[in-house]
Formats: C-alpha cells, sequence, structure tokens
C-alpha cells in the first residue's frame, strides 16, 4: 500500500499575490498545531496545495477523521484523502484504483491529470485516458463521465512522485486564523456571540474572547458556559484567550439611579468600554458582537449608535444582516448550540427594566451616564478580569 496523504486546497489564499507565503506559512502552522492528534509525519507545500503526510499504517477510518478535521480549519477550501506514489504509470494505476474503492458508492467518474513537470513523459492527455482505461478494466460496471462524475479521480504529477486521490470533502473556506490581525469578542453564553466570534476567526482574525457575569450578585454559571464554548472553538484555534469581568455590583448601581428605560443603553456602554480597555492591552483592534439588527430592543439602529458612541474602536457586527434561524443553524454546525441553549444568568437579565429604550437619544444618555464614573468603572473592569487562555496555534499554550 502506498503512504496516506491529505490535500489540503485553498482558494482565497491562492488569490493573495505577493503575500501568498505568508498566508501558506500561516495555515501550514495551524494545521501543524491543529493536528497533533492525528499520525502526522509531515507536512509540505507542493505546486499551490500543503499536502499532510499521513504514518505508515494509518488506516481508512482515522485518514478520513483528519480530512474532516482539516476540513473545519479557517483556510481550508476542500480536503482530499488519498496516496502518494512513485512516478511510474503502473503505480499511478494501482493508487487510482485503492483510491476509486475508497470513494465508493459511485456509479460514473472521470480522471483529471496534471503534472507540473514536463520532465514526465506522459502528457496529461494521455494519463487521463491511461488511468481511466486502468479503472475501466479494474471497474467494469463504472461508466466514464466528463459532465458532474460522481466520483473524479485526481492525478497529481510532482518532481519526484504522484499523488492520488478521489475522496474530496469541502471545507470551510475563508483565512487561516493569524492572517487578519486581533479582535475583542464580547461572548456571552447565548447562541449570537460564538457564531460572531467563529465568523471574524473565518476571516483569519485572531478572537480574544470578554465575558461579563452577573457575580458577585447572581451565580457564576455563565462563566463557565462561555468555558464551555471556548473549548468548542479551541478545537479550530479561533480563540486565544477569555477575560472574565464580574459586572453585578456595577449593574446594581445603575440600576438604582438610572431611568429604567435607558438601563441598558448603559450596562452595554460600560461592557463596550472595559472591552475596548482590554483590546488596546491585548493588541486588539477592533470589538466584535453578535447583534442582529432589531433582534431584540437594544439592537435598533438608534440604540447601536448610542452604544457605540461609547469607544473610539471600530465595533464589528458580522450577523448584523442574519436572521435567528440561520445564526441557530450556524450555531449547530460550529458544535456550540447545545451548550448556549442552557439556561444561565448573565449580568443582562439582572436588573432589566420592563420597557427598556428602543430609541436612545444620546443626550439623554450621556446625562443619566453622568452620574456615574463609568471610566474608572471601565478601568477596574479591564484590570480585575479573570483571564483564561486557550490552546491556539497563536499562542504558546498547548492543549
Ligand atoms: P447572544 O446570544 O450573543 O447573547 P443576544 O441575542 O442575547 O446575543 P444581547 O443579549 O442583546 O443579544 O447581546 C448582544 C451582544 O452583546 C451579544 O451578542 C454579545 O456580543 C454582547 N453581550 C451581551 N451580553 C454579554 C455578556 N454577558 N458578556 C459579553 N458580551 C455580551
Ligand atoms: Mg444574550
Amino acid at each position: 500500500m502506498y503512504q496516506r496523504v491529505v490535500l489540503v486546497h485553498y482558494h482565497e489564499i491562492g488569490l493573495k499575490g505577493k503575500n501568498r507565503g505568508s498566508f501558506e506559512q500561516r495555515l501550514l502552522a495551524n494545521l501543524r498545531f491543529l493536528l497533533g492528534d492525528f499520525p502526522v509525519v509531515d507536512i509540505h507545500r507542493i505546486s499551490g496545495r500543503l499536502v499532510v503526510f499521513l504514518k505508515e499504517g494509518c488506516d481508512l477510518a482515522l485518514a478520513c477523521a483528519c480530512e474532516e478535521a482539516i476540513a473545519r480549519i479557517p483556510g481550508v477550501a476542500r480536503a482530499s484523502c488519498g496516496f502518494k506514489c512513485p512516478r511510474t504509470m503502473d503505480d499511478i494505476g494501482r493508487a487510482a484504483i485503492a483510491a476509486a474503492a475508497e470513494a465508493e458508492p459511485f456509479a460514473t467518474f472521470k480522471v483529471q491529470a496534471r503534472r507540473n513537470h514536463t520532465d514526465f513523459e506522459v502528457d496529461s492527455m494521455q494519463m487521463n485516458r491511461d488511468i481511466g482505461g486502468v479503472l475501466c478494466e479494474a471497474y467494469p460496471e463504472k461508466q466514464v463521465r466528463m459532465k458532474a462524475p460522481d466520483v473524479q479521480v485526481d492525478v497529481e504529477v510532482i518532481q519526484n512522485s504522484a499523488f492520488v486521490y478521489a475522496k474530496s470533502i469541502p471545507g470551510i473556506g475563508g483565512l487561516p486564523v493569524g492572517s487578519s490581525g486581533r479582535v475583542a469578542c464580547l461572548l456571552s453564553s447565548g447562541i449570537d456571540s460564538p457564531v460572531a466570534l467563529w465568523r471574524m476567526a473565518r476571516r483569519g482574525a485572531v478572537c480574544i474572547g470578554v465575558h461579563f457575569s452577573g457575580a458577585p450578585v447572581v451565580s457564576d454559571a455563565s462563566e463557565y458556559l462561555v468555558d464551555d464554548i471556548a473549548q468548542v472553538l479551541q478545537e479550530t484555534g479561533c480563540i486565544l484567550k477569555v477575560h472574565t469581568c464580574a459586572l453585578g455590583d456595577y449593574q446594581r448601581e445603575i440600576s438604582v439611579l438610572a431611568p429604567p428605560p435607558l438601563r441598558v443603553i448603559l450596562y452595554r456602554r460600560l461592557m463596550f468600554k472595559a472591552t475596548e480597555r482590554i483590546a488596546r492591552a491585548e493588541h486588539a483592534r477592533a470589538l466584535v458582537t453578535g447583534e442582529s439588527l432589531g433582534q431584540v430592543a437594544s439592537q435598533t439602529l438608534a440604540n447601536i449608535a448610542a452604544t457605540d458612541q461609547a469607544v473610539d474602536m471600530p465595533v464589528l457586527r458580522p450577523l448584523i444582516g442574519t436572521d435567528k434561524q440561520e445564526i441557530i443553524a450556524a450555531a449547530q454546525e460550529l458544535g456550540t448550540f447545545e451548550i448556549s441553549s442552557q439556561d444561565a444568568p448573565d449580568c443582562c437579565t439582572l436588573f432589566m427594566p420592563r420597557a427598556p429604550e428602543t430609541h436612545a437619544k444620546l443626550d439623554a444618555v450621556l446625562e443619566a451616564e453622568s452620574a456615574y464614573p463609568v471610566d474608572e468603572w471601565a478601568e477596574a473592569l479591564a484590570h480585575d478580569a479573570i483571564v483564561r487562555e486557550y490552546a491556539s496555534p497563536l499562542s504558546k499554550k498547548r492543549s
């Protein structure tokens, strides 16, 4: 049997011109780190792809598990299980038979051969015909189909060897984490914010979570849920740390004096101010929230404007144009939905007014806020945050 490999295809990073090298290096480093539990011998860049070489004796089930893990990593457009073999037509034919067997069930196929060195004596058209012939002999019940076959058997001939693969799965796409700088994500234990964080990570951002719990006024249960969520995000290298701030006492103070309809906006402005301070200390350049327009009272355009005014950094809202069903589907795919569906009081359920303002006027908000030393509070919240680190290719911490 030939050596098992998983080929890693990427589109978007292939388009980055001069930056291409650094994007590939980033993806390669992320794969090395995240595939630590698989029997990987090495990972190399080979003619516009990365190839993950698996240890001798690695069986199909383990190779498929590795392929699936790779497909979930940001920056991967497609992952394909296959074989590396010597550069002879006999070997390529045998590897094609083995690769096709693993792509069962299928009724139709075609061969797509490429050689990136013209020193190989057989050209790609001829390879297509010859390997196609070998497969027709091995599988007389299968049909060749050029347009939309069930399975495509790829052959790539490089300088010293050939790769043959037939079993491909689509990847998550996007850019490798670590290629777009850092962001600070307001992470509740709800459904939306983990999805927002994930969307940013898929665009290459390194994410630092910031969670506000209702401690010491209510239990710290939300902190445990956020930790569980971060463990899921850690699997794809998306999250570096979570800062947890105890907001309960500050919320209580705000709720004593502030006009009830404005309370939610005041809580949120305080969260933004503390998060901005944490972001600066962490060299992050934007805040991220899981808001979606009109979803709840605090997410109207007027209220968004009134909270954004509390900070200087850009506030990114990757879910602003999505609806709840789409977000739930994304959370299910990500693996955070079950955790987020558990009930835990976080800060926002405390001291909630009966009728929150939906069209906050900035003057009124600023006036209500002027009763409190909010900048001092924000400083204290950021300073007293408890920081938990997660295993990430961008940190020193190993899982
Ligand atoms: P989520 O499901 O993400 O909690 P939501 O629909 O419940 O969102 P809100 O509670 O209004 O909406 O929160 C909007 C956004 O504000 C959240 O997506 C999150 O980014 C941030 N946020 C809310 N509560 C907290 C919290 N306790 N800690 C950190 N961020 C929070
Ligand atoms: Mg919430």
